[in-house]
């Protein structure tokens, strides 16, 4: 699901054609996005007086509300649970003065000047400075039968969903960390998991790797891909197939009631890139070793600028750079004219 959608042509003529925002408001730093990254910059930009304005998007605290235990932001020597965490970010930001809102960026016009930023199709915010921290979503394997069934067996998040599944069988397709992290969590509340993972090995880190092979009740299924999911309104299994593309290659089918995707993500940049350069993948491009991207007074920190490390602790530290070249960029363009 992509968290900010484009609004789409407003020259379109077609009936459905949208009304041009009317309501606009001028602020000096707006922030899309609430993640680690988000957060992190309005922390820095509300301690620089950059008064940022926050739109929280359609998963409000991002990815991180999807997760169970954080183990490695440092400062949390036993863990915490994803959604604890963002929560604590999110007070920190507000205590600094960061006004945070429901909303989510449609649109944008980055040829203006200041920039445009749609929320929701029906409000215009101009912004001096804008830092894009809008993360990444969950991919889906593109099977016909996972909009089929989803929300009735299909589900990218375990921590949501899993506690549906209590006492069943369900699957989880992929072998990274996070994959590994969500068989962990149906592990403890589920009869049986399996691991369709498509190569020989598992990418996962091998702190990981040691604990789903050392859980019971999880079966690692290497080098399988999923070719379907069968069941009368729900999910009831998967049909599989093993070694695909070899003489051995064979289908086998698993009885499951729960199907978790866990196969990584896409950056969600889909409204920007008009404007915006981007790598194949989507992912923002950034000037090395800052967070300005090829648009002035426009910089882009998190996940969506991050194809390498993708980790809480490297989103926020991108995201108070981001900050402070927003800062720094105001200051050299506005301080004398605005005060
Ligand atoms: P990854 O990109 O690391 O792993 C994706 C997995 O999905 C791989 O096993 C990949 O297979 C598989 N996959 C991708 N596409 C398909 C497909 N079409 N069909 C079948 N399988 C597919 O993503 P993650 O989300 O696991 O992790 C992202 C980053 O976040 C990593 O850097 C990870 O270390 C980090 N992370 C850290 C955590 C922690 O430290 N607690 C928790 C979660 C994530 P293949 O290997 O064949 O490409």
């Amino acid at each position: 699901m992509d968290l900010f959608k484009p609004m789409g042509d407003l020259g379109d003529d077609s009936q459905e054609k949208k009304s041009v925002p009317q309501e606009k408001e001028h602020v000096k730093c707006l922030i899309i996005g609430s993640g680690p990254a988000g957060y992190t910059a309005a922390i820095y930009a509300a301690r620089a007086n950059l008064e940022p304005v926050l739109y929280m998007g359609m998963e409000p605290g991002g990815q991180l509300t999807t997760t169970t235990d954080v183990e490695n932001f440092p400062g949390y020597p036993e863990g915490v649970s994803g959604p604890e965490m963002m929560e604590d970010f999110k007070k920190q930001a507000e205590r600094f003065g960061t006004d945070i809102r429901w909303g989510m960026a449609t649109a944008v016009n980055f040829d203006r000047d200041p920039h445009q930023v749609t929320i929701d199709d029906k409000k215009i915010i101009e912004a001096d400075t804008v830092i894009i921290a809008t993360g990444a979503s969950a991919k889906y394997l593109g099977l016909e039968a996972e909009k089929k069934y989803a929300g009735s067996g299909v589900s990218a998040c375990a921590t949501c969903d899993g506690f549906f599944y209590k006492g069943k069988d369900v699957a989880v397709v992929g072998g990274g960390d996070t994959a590994c992290e969500e068989a962990l969590y149906l592990a403890g509340l589920c009869n049986k998991v399996y691991m369709i993972v498509r190569k020989p090995f598992l990418r996962a880190s091998k702190i990981m790797q040691h604990r789903v092979m050392n859980t019971p009740n999880i079966e690692i299924l290497f080098e399988h891909q999923t070719k379907d999911l069968f069941g009368d309104g729900v999910v009831e299994g998967a049909v599989l197939v093993k070694k695909k593309g070899t003489p051995e290659e064979e289908e086998v089918k698993i009885r499951i009631d729960g199907f978790f995707l866990a196969i990584g993500h896409k950056p969600n940049s889909d409204i920007f890139q008009e404007y915006i350069e981007t790598d194949d993948i989507g992912y923002i491009k950034t000037i090395p070793g800052t967070t300005r991207t090829n648009v002035e007074g426009v910089f882009a920190c998190g996940d969506v600028q991050d194809r390498v490390f993708r980790q809480a602790v490297t989103a926020a530290g991108t995201g108070a750079m981001a900050a402070i070249e927003a800062e720094r960029y105001w200051a050299e363009k506005f301080a004398q004219t605005k005060g």
